[in-house]
């Protein structure tokens, strides 16, 4: 199979790509090294057995010419090039905007062009500011004024959704939306916030873990392993077609036990530092109290769930950085 894989080069992009290319499949990379980088793939560049199957372009998913030709060159799309992280998407909400909504209906455009199979990698973000748990992917969407710009980036993933559930609807495109909650694992880089490799950095190197508001906020954490698995079999699954379908863990942990558990992992004395939310992040912030999926429609349409828990995936995450980062 020929897959294509944009945003290749970044954290679940390279897995991704790995992974088929260690079943013998050929796959094409399309990735403007915004937030991705060549690092997260060099390995794979790197193997002889692999290389001669790995094909790499440097450019934005807006450039619509090279699109057809790669969308053209492929039997499956897997549109993961987007703008990602709270903290990136505050200090960059125009282009991240453009980005997330243009970018995906690029995409789909094109993937409707030659009726290619694509999945459409969504967030958990869209659920915005529920309460309960878990999550089931009909629950409605609440969000906050557009005066908190956390929220431009639900709404532009929330855009997505629909213009891909339309393609389908209208056109009959056979595309897939993948909501992911809080995917974790070797290669992620903590530039952008995201907390887990924040917190395994900052216990490693002795440094103070900085937990935001009160630290009684809670997240789940999903393998990128598991998000792989998820991926292939979903992509592979006629029903899933037309479908809004969640990938995640299930264990539920706040983010200040999170901070104790890393620094016990990491054998660190960091101390644990407790800031107020105004002083973590640019003005217009708003968090997201609670978070947890339900994967039972997952596990309905492709008989599998995600399978590492929390302290298998905290344990790969302390022990690769340890090991000094990617690959
Ligand atoms: N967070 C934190 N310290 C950090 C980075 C993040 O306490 O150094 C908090 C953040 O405020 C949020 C949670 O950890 O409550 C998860 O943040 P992340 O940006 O990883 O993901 P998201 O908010 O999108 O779930």
């Amino acid at each position: 199979m020929r897959v294509l894989i944009t945003g290749g080069a970044g954290f679940i992009g390279s897995h991704l790509a790995e992974e088929y290319l260690e079943h013998g499949d050929e796959v094409y990379l399309i990735d403007d090294l915004s937030t991705g980088s060549l690092e997260n793939i060099r390995h794979l560049q790197q193997n002889e057995n692999l290389s001669g199957r790995l094909f790499v372009t440097v450019d934005t998913v807006l450039n619509r010419e090279k699109m057809i030709e790669l969308v053209g060159t492929c039997d499956v799309v897997f549109h993961l090039a987007a703008a990602v992280g709270v903290r990136f998407i505050l200090d960059n909400p125009l282009d991240s905007i453009i980005t997330n909504v243009r970018g995906t209906e690029m995409v789909l455009e094109v993937c409707h062009l030659f009726k290619k199979r694509v999945l459409i990698a969504s967030t958990s973000e869209v659920y915005g500011k529920h309460m309960h748990a878990p999550l089931v992917e009909t629950d409605n969407c609440i969000y906050g004024p557009s005066s908190k710009f956390r929220w431009s980036y639900a709404a532009a993933k929330l855009i997505d959704e629909f213009t891909a559930l339309a393609y389908h609807r209208t056109k009959g495109l056979p595309v897939i939306v993948c909501r992911l909650f809080n995917t974790v694992g070797p290669r992620q880089s903590g530039e952008y916030g995201m907390v887990l490799p924040r917190f395994v950095q900052k216990a490693l190197a002795g440094e103070a873990i900085t937990v935001y508001g009160d630290g009684t906020q809670t997240r789940t954490f999903t393998h990128v392993r598991d998000v792989v698995a998820a991926f292939t079999r979903l992509i592979l699954t006629q029903e899933a077609y037309g479908e809004v379908v969640n990938v995640g863990g299930v264990e539920e942990i706040s983010i200040l036990r999170l901070a104790e558990k890393i620094r016990e992992k990491s054998g660190s004395a960091s101390p644990i530092h407790i800031i107020p939310y105004d002083q973590a992040y640019p003005r217009d912030f708003e968090d997201m109290q609670r978070r947890v999926p339900s994967v039972d429609k997952l596990r309905q349409l492709t008989g599998f769930a995600p399978t590492m828990c929390l302290d298998g995936i905290l344990d790969d995450v302390v022990d690769h950085f340890r090991k000094g980062g990617p690959p």
